[in-house]
């Protein structure tokens, strides 16, 4: 009977897609060059400066997003992926604001594993069914204020996993200037104990209408490299965007 209600409650609900694709590499972060497909939800709390994938975000692209059950987005991935269990990224827009432990717990069953990329300002119990969370708050150059009580709920979320594995926990802080460093200091002082990836941010994102900037993100990530070895903070790992290297701010790959 309980069952029943649950596979009931499995193909009433919805999640707004604003594209699968796959199978790509993820371009960033802990799990950077890993094979993996993408699910890209539609709808973000946040709003950018310097946001690329507004196309997930502004209201006024709602009528793109796909409202897809649980099954429907588990199929469009074991088509893209030829039934080969591999690792599903879930990102946005804000994943966090989707119904997605459906498909954790369908895509689990199946030998797939689960990595949600969120700014930490919505959390939500599923996170402990989650195998990687890579939470990306966001700093001043964003435009946007971070909630830190709301980033330490997403990370209790995530850690109240009791059995093995335990969901690993990364944080993600894009920067663009002394003002972004600085609050990237303050994000590791914060969360001494998980690890912390910073990354050169792309000044030319779609809406710029600009060629992307390949010199100029090499650049910055050189100034950033520098700047971190300066302090001697070795404990934070500096990383490019891989995809924006290889890709530019191509959609779908
Ligand atoms: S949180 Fe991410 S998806 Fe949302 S506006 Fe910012 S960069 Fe874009």
């Amino acid at each position: 009977m309980i069952q029943l209600e649950r596979r009931e409650h499995v193909t009433t609900r919805t999640i707004a897609v604003s594209e699968i694709f796959g199978v790509t590499i993820q371009g960033e972060g802990a799990l950077i060059g890993k094979p993996t497909v993408f699910v890209r939800t539609g709808g973000c709390d946040y709003r950018c400066s310097w946001c690329d994938t507004l196309y997930a975000v502004l209201p006024e692209h709602k009528a793109e997003w796909q409202p897809l059950t649980t099954q429907q987005v588990f199929a469009e991935i074991q088509r893209l992926s030829e039934h080969t269990p591999l690792l599903v990224t879930l990102s946005g827009g804000n994943p966090a604001i989707q119904p997605l432990e459906e498909l954790l717990d369908l895509g689990h069953q199946h030998g797939y594993t689960f990595a949600v990329e969120t700014q930490g300002s919505v959390a939500q119990p599923w996170f402990s069914m989650l195998d990687y969370l890579t939470l990306s708050p966001k700093p001043p150059s964003s435009k946007q204020v971070t909630r830190w009580e709301r980033l330490d709920r997403s990370i209790m979320c995530a850690t109240k996993k009791k059995d093995t594995p335990k969901v690993q926990i990364c944080l993600k802080v894009v920067v663009f200037d002394e003002e972004d460093y600085a609050y990237a200091r303050h994000v590791s002082e914060r969360y001494p104990d998980l690890p912390l990836y910073l990354q050169a941010g792309n000044h030319t994102p779609p809406q710029s209408g600009q060629e992307i900037d390949i010199p100029g993100i090499l650049e910055r990530m050189d100034w950033l490299i520098q700047r971190t070895i300066a302090d001697h903070w070795y404990t934070v790992t500096v990383l490019p965007q891989l995809h924006t290297l290889l890709w530019g701010n191509r959609r779908g790959v």
